[in-house]
């Protein structure tokens, strides 16, 4: 999929998330209004390869039928029970957070609460037996430590491998 991220309509949505759009005294979904001016033509139904009903980033729509929509269900259906069971419930910027907030000496019971996971969970996170695969992001992108100086600098392309001695 195409790595620029969603386009998220920022009006109004209807009950489903799909973004609206008040066009010739019909609201129409803001995605497949989306699709018709970028492809020129309407397919009936406009999927998202994202699974973000709100997004209307033409590199994320797909034309298809009522039948490729229903298969998408499905499997978005599939994949929303995977992250039922227990911990997939935080997303991984929220681990991030916990991590920091520990670091930072906040309560595991206020964290918690905040999160809206078990005290387990939090106390997992501290200890690294969940969510091991979440690395912290540096908080100033700063150059890996003294190998910095090393890299690029040196000898500009210089030859000196041949020396023509006379
Ligand atoms: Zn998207």
């Amino acid at each position: 999929m195409d790595p620029v991220s969603c386009w998220i309509w920022p009006r109004a949505k209807d009950r489903d998330g799909y973004g609206k759009v008040w066009i010739g005294g019909f609201n129409r979904m803001a995605h497949r209004v989306m699709y018709s001016l970028v492809n020129g033509h309407l397919t009936p139904v406009v999927r998202h390869r994202c699974n973000v009903p709100g997004c209307c980033n033409p590199a994320h729509l797909l034309g298809g039928t009522q039948s490729d929509n229903v298969r998408d269900r499905q499997e978005a259906g599939r994949q929303a029970q995977g992250e039922h069971n227990g911990r997939a419930k935080l997303r991984e910027a929220d681990v991030r957070d916990i991590r920091r907030k520990i670091r930072e000496k906040h309560k595991q019971v206020n964290l918690a609460r905040e999160y809206g996971v078990h005290q387990t969970i939090i106390s997992a996170i501290k200890h690294g037996k969940s969510w091991k695969h979440v690395e912290d992001l540096p908080l100033n992108p700063k150059p890996e430590g003294g190998a910095w100086s090393g890299r690029g600098g040196g000898r500009e392309g210089r030859d000196d491998g041949d020396g023509v001695g006379t």
